[in-house]
């Protein structure tokens, strides 16, 4: 598996993750569409949190299944955690806010959360 650095764009919040992202989730809910998120899912284990927990702030609405974490300040969700409904804790990565990384390669899958 490859790390990635990944960070919002001021840089106050950066993270690495492991992983092979050949794939990105594309999601048509109201909120997803709106942030135009290419989305990959890692288990927590493979998210490690290098500065920024406290230049965070939350976002949570419908169930309330998933923090969206966005810096305070420059407003970019670079990741957010949640879980599968079965007790599995996953880190979503935005695709976009990793450094070094051709999104124009992916396979997207796309997501119809707008009908859940
Ligand atoms: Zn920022």
């Amino acid at each position: 598996m490859q790390t990635y650095h990944g960070s919002c764009h001021c840089g106050a919040v950066s993270y690495t993750v492991t992983g092979e992202f050949t794939e990105g989730m594309r999601c048509n809910c109201s909120h997803c569409k709106r942030k135009g998120f290419l989305l990959a899912f890692v288990p927590d284990e493979q998210f490690q949190l290098e500065k920024g927990a406290d230049q965070e702030t939350v976002y949570r609405f419908n169930k309330h299944h998933i923090d969206h974490t966005f810096c305070k300040t420059c407003g970019v969700q670079s990741h957010g955690h949640g879980h599968d409904g079965n007790g599995h804790y996953m880190t979503m990565i935005n695709l976009n806010c990793l450094e070094n990384f051709d999104t124009s390669s992916l396979k997207i899958n796309d997501f119809d959360g707008a009908s859940l």
